[in-house]
């Protein structure tokens, strides 16, 4: 078992659908650029979402290519590290975004 592989990095909740969603840490396959987003509604954030949010985007706006879940060293490289408020598993976890447009799985930082 590889534990650190097996984790999700958590900015906060979402604003969309809180109590349910999580704000999670995802790169873009093509840059590996860090963004943010929800695996249950499905929207994404360039920042980290706080309160109220006017702004609503799929996650193909931010990587046209497909995105993958952040690991922790894109997120160290990015010096994005302050603004993760925690992990969880991937299992049954806020890791699931099977079925959101454009999710690649199991995709590795090289
Ligand atoms: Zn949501």
């Amino acid at each position: 078992m590889d534990a650190s592989s097996d984790e999700v990095l958590v900015a906060g909740e979402c604003p969309v659908c809180p109590g349910v969603g999580a704000a999670v840490m995802v790169a873009s396959v093509e840059s590996a650029e860090i963004f943010f987003a929800c695996p249950d509604c499905g929207c994404a954030w360039r920042t980290p979402p706080s309160g109220a949010v006017d702004s609503v985007d799929p996650p193909s706006r931010f990587a046209p290519a497909g995105f993958r879940l952040a690991h922790r060293k894109d997120v160290e490289t990015a010096g994005l590290l302050p603004l993760f408020v925690r992990t969880e598993p991937l299992a049954g976890g806020s890791g699931d975004f099977e079925g959101i447009d454009g999710f690649v799985a199991g995709a590795e930082a090289g």
